[in-house]
């Protein structure tokens, strides 16, 4: 079969609460891994099945709201 079904997938780290988005791949045959947080070394996600995944990345979200308080109308 040669159509691969791809998927984004995001996972939040355990441990400092990094957020990844991951490919996921499906496969035919079990696949088995885990990815690791590259901050804290936490395991982000384990997986084992018919799937995989690969292309972690971080994902850049709402920027730290630090500097509001300076500009804002407080
Ligand atoms: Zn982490």
């Amino acid at each position: 079969m040669a159509n691969s079904i791809w998927t984004i997938e995001e996972f939040t780290c355990p441990g400092c609460g990094m957020n990844y988005s991951a490919t996921r791949e499906e496969h035919t045959e079990p696949h088995a891994g885990r990815f690791k947080c590259s901050i804290c070394s936490g395991v982000v996600h384990a997986w084992s099945g018919k799937h995989h995944f690969f292309s972690w990345e971080t994902v850049k979200t709402k920027p730290p709201v630090f500097g509001r308080r300076w500009a804002g109308v407080d």
